[in-house]
């Protein structure tokens, strides 16, 4: 198999603009629009030669998924559990199918001109499954290629490092991954696995037959009425999700426990994982003392019952994600308070945590797993 080559957009002017790097050379299975310089770099990744691209096996489709994508009353297409699905188990493993560098600044971009060429160099099936995506954008708001795009995008990172630089996401767009719904209390989540070059889902709770599988799509430690508008901002539907549907009390109750969660870091933080939690425990472990763990002006001790109200606050809303890095920071907080061996609890259970989010063999769980080893055994 000759090995995938860069090709210039029509109206490319000079190298940083759009390149198109079809993979596998021949019936292309995914499409990167990138710079000359970034396409010939993707080019010579080892991952390509892997016989399970060309052979199509990494297709979800081809193994036998625990869910079925269908149709869902006012919502389109989505993911449903076709059988029990326990936590921490991986749903879901998927290269995607369109990858576009979210920096690239291109007159035609708007226009969906560099999407549709894009996925011109497709093989056939890749390109109908692609334009098979909902486009939730009027045609005068959005034409239909930059629309579904729009509608369906996540975030991947070219980079091994353990907080990617924003430099280096690129978006892309998942034949399956893509039709998964939106909820402001998600039953999986989504991370990145950079030495696969896959998108996965991991259940964050136990998930029943017939449960619809859904993700966050934007921001969830915000009260009911920003969540609202965020998503019609972003995505065009308003959400009717479990803590949506709320109203009176109840409704002023999930606010404050989310706001709550919002307030407790800063900047607030919206994803479990935190390089910088991890580096304040090592570094609490070493003796010195580290402001940054309770903040400006507050004792350890006031910053510890907090983050515990947090964590209660967090599976109150069904925000679980969130939940390793709190157990981290309870960790991080009993150190500098001399109290080890309680730290080590909480230290293996954010490990646990974050294992259960994005699997043992992610990056981020490895690395995380390695701090906690040093630390304590
Ligand atoms: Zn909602």
């Amino acid at each position: 198999m000759s090995p995938p080559t860069p090709v210039a957009h029509d109206s490319a002017q000079g190298p940083e603009s759009a390149h198109f790097l079809p993979i596998p050379s021949t019936k292309p299975q995914i499409v990167f629009v990138d710079t000359l310089e970034n396409t010939q770099n993707i080019a010579k990744w080892d991952l390509w030669s892997s016989p399970a691209l060309s052979s199509g096996e990494w297709h979800p489709s081809r193994t036998s998924p625990p869910f079925e994508v269908r149709s869902i009353e006012n919502k389109g297409m989505g993911m449903v559990a076709s059988r029990a699905i326990k936590a921490g188990e991986l749903v879901i493993s998927e290269m995607p199918t369109f990858v576009i560098r979210g920096t690239l600044e291109e007159p035609d971009l708007k226009q969906g001109i560099i999407h549709s060429a894009a996925w011109d160099l497709l093989a056939p099936e890749r390109r109908e499954a692609l334009l098979s995506l909902a486009n939730s954008f009027a045609p005068e708001d959005q034409a239909h290629v930059p629309g579904t795009h729009s509608t369906n995008w996540y975030h991947s990172s070219i980079t091994e490092r353990v907080e990617p630089d924003h430099a280096l996401d690129v978006h892309s767009l998942y034949e399956t991954l893509s039709r998964a719904n939106h909820t402001c209390s998600p039953n999986v989540q989504y991370s990145f696995h950079w030495d696969i070059f896959s998108g996965q889902f991991h259940a964050l709770r136990d998930i029943e037959a017939g449960e619809e599988i859904s993700i966050q799509y934007w921001a969830l430690l915000v009260d009911w009425e920003e969540r609202q508008k965020d998503l019609v901002d972003h995505f065009r539907f308003s959400c009717t999700c479990g803590p949506c549907s709320l109203t009176g009390e109840a409704r002023a109750q999930s606010d404050k426990r989310r706001t709550f969660l919002s307030d407790l870091a800063d900047p607030p933080f919206e994803y479990g994982f935190s390089a910088a939690v991890l580096e304040d425990l090592r570094r609490a472990l070493n003796g010195d003392t580290v402001p940054s763990i309770s903040g400006e002006g507050t004792s350890p001790e006031e910053t510890l019952a907090k983050v515990k109200q947090g964590l209660q606050y967090a599976e109150e809303e069904n925000i679980l994600a969130h939940i390793p890095r709190m157990q981290l920071w309870s960790a991080a907080l009993l150190v500098q308070l001399g109290r080890k061996e309680e730290a080590k609890e909480w230290a293996l259970k954010g490990r646990d945590g974050i294992i259960r989010v994005e699997g043992d063999d992610s990056y981020n769980a490895k690395y995380f797993a390695k701090v906690v080893r040093d630390a304590f055994e």
